[in-house]
């Protein structure tokens, strides 16, 4: 058997039988792994205790047939509990690590950026130096980014023809010049476009002083561009949106609804992408 070592942030857990766990690491070297930890559940080994998820630890694996072995994990830092206390941040948190999860389709296939947007997102959300949406949000366009989605805010997504272009569109992939917009784009604030470009190059003091309704509007699109690219929408991501105190205080977000219908009646796709299911 193989033997390897690298350092990760756990992802998921999942039982498996009477005492044995199968955790989800998306790894610095290794990309994302699956591997069982023998035991953990049985003894109240401090090995199983570090294998939550949130946590960065550095394992050891063992090469198996169908799943790896991972037989000794060293604690290098646990996110959870710093934000387990912190709800907002905390399901932030979440929608990062499915993110993570559902952007590296294969096993294995190295995926070091995307393992230092997750560290770097995880830092943030415990640092709370910035809204816990808007690091979500940065994480969330960065990773897509680094998926090769990363939507056009300045330059139309179709052309090219120099921006700023006032026209989103969800399907073709971000802003569209007046001669390219197709029929139900949508219109957002010039401010909240301007938002997520902070968020893409991490130009924090704009972004940190975007109003709350810029915000909200930069969340809904966002959210319906990456739900748009993902065959299935995030579990997680809906928690988030209520866990927002000033997302509760206004009936709905109308752009974010138009924004849902919009994608779907564009939708070329057999497939049909559930874009925005909640
Ligand atoms: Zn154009």
């Amino acid at each position: 058997m193989t033997l390897y070592r690298d350092d990760g942030v756990v992802l998921r857990v999942q039982k498996l039988g009477e005492a044995d766990r199968i955790i989800t690491v998306l790894t610095r070297r290794h990309g994302r792994v699956r591997a069982v930890a023998k035991g953990v559940r049985r003894t109240k080994s401090k090995f199983g205790a570090r294998l939550e998820p949130f946590s960065h630890v550095d394992c050891q694996f063992y090469a198996g047939r169908s799943l790896d072995i991972v037989n000794q994990a060293e604690g290098v830092r646990n996110y959870g509990a710093e934000l387990v206390a912190d709800y907002p941040r905390y399901t932030a948190g979440t929608a990062v690590l499915e993110t993570a999860e559902r952007l590296t389709a294969e096993e294995q296939e190295p995926s070091l950026r995307l393992f230092l947007l997750v560290i770097g997102a995880l830092r943030a959300l415990v640092e709370a130096e910035h809204d816990p949406r808007l690091v979500l949000d940065a994480y969330l366009l960065r990773a897509m980014a680094v998926a090769g989605w990363e939507p056009a805010l300045d330059a139309c997504a179709k052309c090219g023809a120099a921006g700023p272009h006032r026209a989103f569109s969800i399907a073709g992939g971000g802003v569209m010049c007046p001669a390219c917009r197709p029929s139900g784009s949508v219109t957002p604030a010039a401010e909240t476009v301007l938002l997520l470009s902070a968020l893409l190059t991490g130009h924090w003091p704009a972004a940190d002083a975007s109003e709350p309704a810029v915000r909200r509007e930069g969340s809904g699109l966002v959210a319906a561009h990456l739900q748009w690219h993902l065959e299935r929408g995030l579990r997680s991501l809906p928690y988030v949106e209520r866990a927002d105190p000033a997302n509760s205080a206004v009936p709905a977000d109308p752009l974010s609804a138009r924004l849902r219908r919009t994608a779907s009646a564009e939708s070329q796709s057999p497939e049909g992408y559930e874009v925005g299911r909640r």
